[in-house]
């Protein structure tokens, strides 16, 4: 059985970042790419908002240049997604894809979050052509632009008082006929002169040339529903996220939502030797220099750990 000193799981911004400091700490780290090579950052359009990128950068471009940059430092960067662990003793066992099962003294959970979709098949078709699930990387696409955002949680709230600031109108599309965000959220919602609440209307389509220029909507109203066209220029999903934990829920505290908890302030979780970095552990700021942060930090109590 092959057995690392330090494994990663997860290519994100987070997992790449803790290869990159992990191989220059001489761990011979060995990194495990899992379903979606790069992250979610392959699945948005430009990044504008990462440090040390004057010019807008490809997100797959970005994970890219990540991904030579922990290789060269001697990460062993393979396919594969962990399919169960076994932290209840170090060395941890870790198996991946079903079948092989490696050992390792360390291991770096950076597995990430993936934003919730509605499922419709219109959300494919946009995707990156006017459909996005988060406002701070693709919102400034939309400046003097017509916005939707849809949820009722401060997610939506917070991406559409965002988004006001950018897009000359924005609509905060809500299934019932309250919001369930705090009311601090509800109260910047209020305060924007251009943000308009349809309660109680859902969309169910999208329609386009070639990039989204309005929603199909439903309205639901005591007379029964009414179909709405809605003209926008962007989508923009904050129904919530859902962490990819569920491999690790048997051995490690997570909260109600499913992140992974940890020492605050750190990426240590109650396991010795095993951390979580990023998304997978961060509902709050989801951001990818957040999460390479946390990659870094994971990776130096991973050298820490190992003495
Ligand atoms: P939430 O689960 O709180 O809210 C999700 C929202 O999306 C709800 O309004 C829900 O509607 C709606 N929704 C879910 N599925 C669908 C669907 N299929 N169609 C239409 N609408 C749908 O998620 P959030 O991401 O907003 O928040 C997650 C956590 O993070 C919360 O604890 C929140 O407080 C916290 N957070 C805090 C922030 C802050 O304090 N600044 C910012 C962002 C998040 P319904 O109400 O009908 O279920």
């Amino acid at each position: 059985m092959e057995h690392f000193k330090c494994l990663i799981i997860g290519s994100g911004p987070a997992g790449y970042t803790a290869a990159i400091y992990a191989g220059r700490a001489n761990l011979a780290p060995v990194l495990y790419s899992g379903m979606q090579p790069g992250g979610q950052l392959t699945i948005t359009t430009d990044i504008e908002n990462f440090p040390g990128q004057p010019e807008p950068v490809n997100g797959f471009e970005l994970m890219e240049q990540m991904r030579q940059q922990a290789e060269r430092y001697g990460a062993d960067i393979r396919n594969g997604s962990v399919t169960a662990v076994d932290f209840s003793h170090a060395p941890y066992s870790i198996t991946i894809d079903g079948e092989n099962t490696v050992q390792a003294d360390t291991v770096i959970i950076a597995t990430g979050a993936s934003a919730k979709y509605l499922g419709l098949p219109d959300e494919q078709k946009y995707a990156g052509a006017g459909v996005s699930a988060c406002a701070t990387c693709d919102g400034f696409f939309y400046r003097k632009k017509t916005v939707a955002v849809v949820g009722g949680g401060d997610s939506a709230c917070e991406e559409a008082s965002y988004l006001s600031h950018l897009a000359s109108k924005v609509y905060l599309v809500v299934r019932k006929p309250y919001l369930r965000a705090s009311k601090i959220m509800q109260e910047r919602v209020a305060s924007a002169p251009n943000i308009e609440i349809l309660y109680e209307h859902e969309v169910r389509g999208l329609y386009g040339e070639r990039f989204v220029e309005g929603a199909h909507l439903v309205h639901h109203t005591p007379e029964g529903d009414c179909k709405v066209d809605l003209p926008i220029d962007g989508l923009f999903l904050a129904i919530g996220h859902h962490p990819n934990t569920e491999v690790f829920r048997p051995w490690l505290d997570t909260d109600e939502a499913g992140y992974i908890v940890t020492i605050p302030g750190t990426p240590r979780t109650k396991v010795p030797g095993v951390f979580a970095a990023g998304d997978v552990a961060d509902p709050h700021y989801r951001q990818a220099i957040t999460a390479a942060a946390a990659g870094c930090q994971a990776a130096i109590e991973a050298e820490r750990y190992l003495g």
